[in-house]
């Protein structure tokens, strides 16, 4: 852990290791033993501390190079990494996908301290395997930024990258922002530059995810996250840019007319993901930092979640309150692996206005299956609650809307390719009810009670004096 904080002083710009370091004085970074596998044994010991620590694992499998993992554990530490209280989290990225801050170019970076342009992965960088049928070792935190040919505008996701050789990456492109610059790039014969870029600080992993618009740079909403630019430095072999405090850059090129095995790869849905021919990326050069650390996320694990459910629920509240100021705060459930299942608290004013709601929501995203409103009273970040809500503010004949063949998660294995039925709950209280029957029961003062102040500090001292009394 020293390790971390002595070479934090390198760079004034907010990174992979400041974020460790800032989890590590937290007590909430866990360090392994040397040696440990990176066949099964690394994503084995992350999973279980998941929802607990963040994990750092030098030396695994004698790699020089040291793993990071469960730089989340949950939506607190995502707040905490961009210096705001969970209640502001949503606000906080809705104004920085409202108003980017444009990255500037530098000449020098960190991350290009070491450049090796013979490439060999698996020798080069310690990257795990992770769930059990998993087809081989994968990259599974590197953003992939590409250029779109036309404009030169950067675009920058994630995407699972098998290992397929010495310098051969599979790579998984679904029809969003990459997979259309590629082909632009093919159509014209070309290969399409990229570059995958491992270990940054959480604000550019996040703004990686955002929904944004075709050519919006997301490099340009992690600095409004974090409040300066990002500096970026161009690649060695090619004109991609790259944040310059990276750990590890891959530098490479998706080769048109060329498709090859990839997958099975353990997602989100705590399903496999299929096998099939998926591009290739020819990899030109590798560079990192001295002493780098490769981010690896465990697929369907709590940080692979927790990463994709802040910017969808901030896409999914904008797009609601445009229609319904109603609308109040919304949440992607852990049960409904933050993809398929939201809770939407409105504050409801007229009835029939929650299930508006429910078919507005249907619309904001197809990944979107099961909505469920509720009242202010209800906290949506407890899964009790919401069932209570539903328990009794809910009844199926009056209250429940079915959407029959509309277009949902191909990940989903209860679909059909991604058709998909869709089920709203209005498990909101009716507007005009007498006041005493949905008055939630309370005791008083329950909240203020000083409990190490009333009790006895001995309790079983206590009991065996008070119990010898009344004999
Ligand atoms: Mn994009």
């Amino acid at each position: 852990m020293s390790r971390i904080s002595n070479e934090r002083a390198s760079t004034a710009h907010p990174d992979l290791r400041s974020w460790l370091n800032e989890l590590s004085a937290a007590g909430r970074l866990a360090v392994a033993r040397e040696n440990v596998s990176l066949n099964d044994e690394l994503a084995a010991i992350s999973k279980n501390l998941e929802y607990d620590r963040a994990v750092f694992f030098p030396k695994p499998d004698g790699h020089a190079i040291a793993v990071a993992a469960n730089l989340f554990a949950d939506r607190s530490w995502v707040a905490d990494s961009l210096g705001v209280l969970s209640a502001d989290l949503l606000t906080r990225f809705q104004e920085a996908v409202r108003r980017p801050l444009p990255w500037v170019e530098v000449q020098n970076g960190a991350a290009q301290e070491i450049v090796h342009d013979e490439v060999d992965l698996l020798r080069l960088l310690p990257v795990p395997k992770h769930n059990e049928h998993d087809s081989g070792p994968y990259i599974t935190a590197a953003l992939l930024i590409a250029r779109n040919p036309a404009t030169g505008v950067q675009n920058v996701s994630i995407h699972r990258c098998q290992i397929s050789g010495p310098d051969r990456i599979g790579v998984l492109l679904l029809p969003r922002h990459t997979h259309h610059y590629f082909r632009l790039a093919e159509e014209a014969g070309q290969a399409l530059e990229i570059a995958l870029v491992i270990g940054v600080h959480p604000a550019c992993i996040l703004a990686s995810q955002a929904i944004a618009a075709l050519d919006e740079d997301e490099m340009n909403i992690a600095g409004a996250l974090l409040g300066a630019p990002v500096e970026m430095v161009k690649c060695k072999t090619n004109r991609v840019r790259v944040p310059a405090h990276a750990e590890i850059v891959i530098e490479g090129r998706i080769l048109p007319k060329v498709r090859e095995p990839e997958g099975p790869f353990g997602e989100f849905p705590q399903y496999y993901g299929p096998r099939a021919d998926r591009e290739v990326i020819q990899v030109d050069a590798v560079t990192h930092r001295r002493h780098a650390i490769f981010h690896t996320i465990v697929g369907g694990g709590a940080e692979h979640l927790v990463l994709g459910e802040i910017p969808r629920e901030a896409t999914l509240l904008e797009h609601l309150q445009r229609s319904f100021p109603s609308v109040r705060d919304v949440r992607l459930t852990r049960g409904g692996v933050c993809r398929y299942h939201l809770v939407v608290k409105i504050d409801k004013r007229s009835d029939g206005e929650a299930k508006n709601v429910i078919m507005g929501a249907f619309g904001g995203h197809y990944d979107v299956k099961q909505v469920t409103v509720v009242d202010l009273d209800v906290d949506i970040d407890n899964p009790h609650e919401i069932e209570w809500a539903i328990a009794t503010r809910f009844q199926a004949d009056r209250d429940l809307v079915i959407v029959a063949g509309a277009q949902g998660s191909k990940l989903d294995p209860s679909s059909q390719e991604g058709v998909s039925a869709k089920m709203g709950l209005d498990a909101t209280k009716p507007v005009d009810a007498e006041p005493m029957t949905f008055k939630r029961i309370h005791v008083r003062g329950a909240e203020h009670v000083d409990i190490t102040h009333v009790l006895e500090k001995d309790s079983s001292a206590a009991f065996a004096r008070v119990i010898a009394g009344l004999c």
